[in-house]
């Protein structure tokens, strides 16, 4: 089952050095994710060769411009190209109203439906589910409402060994009931346990986004032992101050929260158009929390 994450875009509020606005493309085993689409998010998945129709489900976390300005491009493309299959966006209230008013004026009716999802900041709430993935809003901290996403992927069946189904004479029709806990009854009326025939499937796997924030440790408990965590570190800790007055957080800020929450490795984004070389950015992090890495253009992360 893949469940990556490809970075399209890792700078804060400003483009500047190659480097773009936030976004992301979360691809759990084919089906699409985008987590915040800034400007160029389209144009970064071409380059990146990430099919448009992949995707069905756009998640905005506040509506700071740097976090939704390639959304009305990427809206309008498969309107041109035709799309027809619905579209589902997860925002707050404000995302639906600025979308719905800019395809008023510009007189266009789209040719797929497009479905909002209000979030709100007053808890964190279960905002998407299916069969193999759920989506919780995480409460962050910022100068505006803003949610965070945690992505958890649901415990999956039980792994049958191949060996049995020979030594057992397992017809097809009983495998789906194995795997999910059955006992096995042979012709013969002998009752093999479940234990002989399957092992544990592997544990379920988790990614947490959160940006924009300031540190805030009322996040840790939800977040707790994720498998990967992108968390936002626009600042160096020698410019704490400026990361306080914004709602953002630095480096250390960062990682201290990965290291509290017991995380297996941290991500860290959003960087300042101050800093052209994120090296700095980078030490400062791993004196804290040694398996951190950057958020990189076109860098992809397996979870
Ligand atoms: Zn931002
Ligand atoms: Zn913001």
């Amino acid at each position: 089952m893949h469940f990556e994450v490809t970075i399209l875009g890792s700078n804060g509020a400003i483009p500047a050095h190659n480097r773009y606005p936030t976004s992301q493309f979360l691809n759990y085993n084919g089906q699409g994710f985008l987590l915040d689409c800034g400007e160029g998010t389209q144009l970064q998945m071409s380059k990146y060769n990430i099919k448009r129709g992949k995707l069905d489900h756009i998640f905005i976390t506040h509506i700071h411009g740097d976090h939704f300005f390639g959304l009305m491009g990427i809206l309008t493309s498969f309107n041109l190209n035709y799309r027809e299959h619905p579209l589902h966006i997860y925002g707050y209230v404000g995302i639906e109203e600025i979308v719905r008013t800019y395809f008023k004026h510009a007189q266009t009716v789209l040719r797929y439906e497009l479905i909002f999802h209000t979030v709100t900041d007053d808890r964190s709430r279960l905002v998407f589910e299916n069969s193999a993935i759920s989506v919780e809003s995480i409460i962050l901290k910022h100068r505006i409402p803003t949610t965070g996403f945690l992505f958890r992927e649901k415990s999956g069946p039980r792994k049958i060994l191949p060996e049995k189904l020979d030594q057992y004479q397992i017809p097809v029709q009983e495998i789906s009931k194995i795997k999910m806990g059955a006992d096995f009854v042979t012709a013969d009326g002998m009752s093999i346990p479940n234990s002989e025939l399957t092992h544990d499937p592997s544990p379920p796997r988790s990614y947490a986004f959160c940006t924009d924030t300031s540190y805030t440790e009322t996040i840790l408990d939800q977040i707790r032992g994720v498998d990967v965590l992108y968390h936002e570190a626009t600042f160096l800790h020698e410019h704490r101050e400026r990361a306080a007055e914004t709602g953002h957080s630095t480096t250390r800020e960062a990682a201290t929260i990965a290291l509290k929450a017991n995380v297996g490795k941290l991500i860290v984004g959003h960087f300042s158009a101050r800093y052209e070389d994120l090296s700095e950015l980078l030490s400062e992090c791993k004196d804290v929390f040694p398996d951190t890495e950057l958020a990189i253009e076109g860098h992809l992360f397996s979870i």
